[in-house]
């Protein structure tokens, strides 16, 4: 089974920037990128990353914002923060070396066992598995796992089986492979004529690997519906950097749950004390994130000053380019830039 899925490998692997390099760092921010976004997105995130920090040693010394700003757009943000924090700790406590052993690797911040055995067995060749959602569908179907993969025991069944396949050598490799197999053959719906194991596979003999992972149905993303305030005043538009663990550190536009009526919302910027009157309601928009799903509606206002508590500024069109802000308010990013760029309200006043 290992030779017939590493010779499939080497003919069939596509090529991504971070398959020519065994470099923990590259492997690191790659695999890290990886997770819950396509390999052919993440390729000009990744190739951007690596210019602007090249090294351990740079992102140790990257402004936070900085590394937020290169993670724009790939979504759950924790882990840019995560690394950064992680770096540092290599630069002070491993002189700037990656270490090799699982373990040690795991106990970094935001390494989990997926990344720990990925830059272990990709940079260093350690025999070790590295499991992610691709690997667990493979893993369960080729070792006819039918109990559900959420539960614990089972878990760490599937990463004993994984670990169990391993050939002694190629280790990175084989990983690889097993990943690149969940993502072109072993995918939700198996191809499993396409498939280079097949005849190793006990759901395929069975005839239920569609049925397998077995998993429990998640329960469905609570709606939370938001009224999200563009507030002009003289080509600058009101932004603050959240402080809520949900998209910490991005610059927002002022938001509140549930569907504010104008007044309502006048109001709540007078508790910031930012005195502006309601222009307009242009659009809505909806972004879901893992748990729950924001549904928004975008309302515009003036603003009579440029006064603004602290942790809030007036940001105008290059700030607005140049500031980390989340995926969740393109839209609201879109409209303020529109408006900006017409100077729609800069002149405008409150009554
Ligand atoms: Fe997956 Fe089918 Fe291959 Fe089994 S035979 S590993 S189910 S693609």
């Amino acid at each position: 089974m290992q030779k017939r899925l590493l010779a499939w490998y080497d003919g069939a692997k596509r090529s991504f920037p971070w398959r020519e390099t065994t470099d923990p760092y590259a492997v690191w921010v790659s695999e890290v990128m990886l997770q819950q976004t396509r390999a052919e997105t993440v390729i000009g995130y990744y190739t951007r990353f690596m210019k602007r920090f090249p090294s351990v040693g740079v992102l140790a010394q990257a402004d936070e914002q900085d590394v937020l700003k290169a993670w724009e757009g790939l979504g759950y943000y924790s882990r840019a923060r995560g690394m950064r924090k992680c770096a540092e700790l290599i630069v002070k406590g491993y002189s700037g070396v990656f270490p090799k052993d699982v373990d040690v690797l795991r106990k970094l911040p935001g390494i989990g066992a997926y990344t720990a055995g990925a830059v272990a067995s990709i940079a260093f060749g350690v025999r070790t598995p590295a499991v992610d959602g691709n690997v667990e569908r493979v893993v369960s179907r080729l070792c006819g796992i039918r109990d559900d993969v959420g539960v614990p025991s089972v878990k760490r069944r599937i990463r004993s089986e994984a670990e169990a396949m391993m050939p002694r050598e190629r280790c990175g490799d084989f990983n690889q492979a097993m990943m690149e197999l969940g993502a072109r053959i072993c995918q939700p719906a198996p191809r499993c004529e396409l498939c280079p194991v097949r005849q190793f596979c006990d759901a395929s003999l069975a005839g239920d690997a569609d049925a397998l992972p077995v998993k429990q149905r998640k329960a469905p993303q609570r709606v939370v519906v938001r009224t999200v305030m563009l507030v002009f005043h003289e080509r600058a538009v009101l932004l603050h950097r959240r402080d809520e663990k949900l998209l910490h550190g991005l610059w927002c536009f002022p938001g509140f749950d549930r569907l504010q009526t104008p007044a309502e919302a006048v109001k709540r910027l007078e508790e910031l004390r930012i005195h502006a009157v309601y222009a307009e309601t242009i659009g809505s928009a909806r972004h879901t994130f893992t748990h729950i799903i924001w549904e928004m509606t975008l309302m515009v206002f003036r603003a009579a000053s440029r006064s603004a508590p602290d942790g809030w500024i007036w940001a105008d069109l290059a700030a607005l380019a140049s500031l980390p802000l989340p995926t969740a308010t393109k839209a609201a990013q879109r409209a303020a830039e529109q408006i900006l760029k017409l100077g729609a309200y800069d002149s405008l006043q409150p009554d």
